[in-house]
């Protein structure tokens, strides 16, 4: 019998509604050439979906989604919603209910694009941040007292705790074993020098178990102007929830385009469903136009197969994608005039051409 996935799709607004459909056919090109079933449900959620009901999601969501193996998802927020909401009632709602402690988000060049770093090569920009997704900087316990007195004041904590560091500390460790044996802690515990210097003692005590994985620190000043001077020196890179989102942006600045990252919110242990969706946001400057670049999300549908154990199809994508931009099949973002629709297509013809990828 077939294998088969539930996957729940959850377009959610601006250009979500343009480049999940485009992720999803790929999605069917592979399950169609390797065998497995995708059993896929569509949820409206988002700043849409709010605008009627008032809410990001209807009540039952949660206990609805947790039946599925994965969710797809494009991104929410509208420019007329408070851009607090989306974060708080949908993606931090789903990655902390659901464990996805792991937030997996690769960078690397692709061929046919030019990087603004454009005199260094593929092999150069190959690195993937693990960002910590459920505590640290983003946990939102928070106030702010009396805003409009003179006694004002405004609060925001940090946690950090044994458990949630080790965790994260392992996964990245395990994961730098299948790549090129080398973690990069990103820190800044010269300055926050309670809760990142107990991260990094943490991770030195994790780091001891893994011998043949070299490991060091590095401040997240010099990381971010490390990623723009010698992104080669980076393997796995392990930071927090803060650090790690804006990483990751710089990450799919340097690969060319916002529009590039795919990335997954992962429950290693599979207890939960994990979510997958591209680094950028809903991008409503260019919704509606069939121009938004569709690459972000094709990959995270690669990242999403890889975590279901379909290594080859995932494998077929990422053949796929980069055949699509070595062509210069590329969307506006990338100086191209390809359309959403056509770098998609692009990529399911080069599945459906292509022999078997074996991984
Ligand atoms: P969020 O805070 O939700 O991550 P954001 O405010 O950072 O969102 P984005 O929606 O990511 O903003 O958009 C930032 C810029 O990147 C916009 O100019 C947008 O058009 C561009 N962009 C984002 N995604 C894509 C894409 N898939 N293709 C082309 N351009 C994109």
């Amino acid at each position: 019998m077939k294998k088969a996935y539930k996957i729940a799709v959850v377009n959610g607004d601006g250009v979500g509604a343009e480049i999940v459909p485009a992720g999803v056919s790929v999605l069917d090109a592979v399950a169609e050439k390797y065998g497995f079933q995708l059993d896929k449900e569509a949820f409206p959620f988002g700043a849409g979906y709010y605008k009627e009901n008032g809410k990001f999601m209807s009540d039952d969501a949660l206990e609805t989604l947790k039946g599925f193996d994965a969710i797809f998802f494009g991104a929410v927020g509208l420019p007329e919603i408070d851009d607090t909401l989306p974060a708080r009632d949908y993606t931090f709602r789903v990655r902390t209910s659901f464990q996805q402690y792991i937030n997996y988000r690769p960078v690397k060049l692709f061929p046919g694009v030019d990087s603004p770093l454009r005199y260094k090569t593929q092999e150069d920009i190959d690195f993937v941040v693990i960002r910590e997704n459920n505590e640290g900087e983003f946990v939102q316990s928070g106030k702010i007292l009396h805003a409009d007195k003179p006694a004002g004041l405004a609060v925001d904590t940090s946690i950090f705790t044994r458990f949630g560091i080790e965790r994260v500390a392992h996964y990245s460790f395990k994961l730098a074993r299948k790549r090129n044996r080398k973690v990069t802690n990103v820190t800044k515990s010269n300055t926050l020098i309670s809760s990142l210097a107990y991260w990094d003692q943490v991770i030195a005590e994790v780091a001891e178990e893994y011998p043949d994985v070299e490991y060091s620190k590095m401040y997240i000043d010099n990381a971010s102007a490390s990623f723009v001077l010698r992104p080669e020196i980076f393997d796995v890179i392990l930071t927090t929830n803060l650090f790690g989102d804006i990483l990751s942006d710089l990450g799919g600045a340097i690969m060319g385009s916002l529009g590039l990252g795919g990335s997954g919110n992962i429950n290693p242990e599979k207890e939960f469903p994990s979510m997958f969706e591209p680094i950028h946001g809903s991008a409503p400057d260019i919704a509606g136009q069939n121009s938004a670049n569709p690459i972000g999300q094709i990959w995270s549908a690669a990242i999403m197969l890889e975590h279901l154990g379909e290594t080859e199809a995932a494998q077929d994508i990422m053949d796929g994608i980069e055949h699509t931009t070595a062509q210069g099949n590329l969307t506006k973002d990338l100086g191209g005039t390809a359309t959403t629709v056509e770098v998609a297509d692009s990529v399911v013809e080069f599945i459906r051409a292509a022999k078997m990828a074996t991984v």
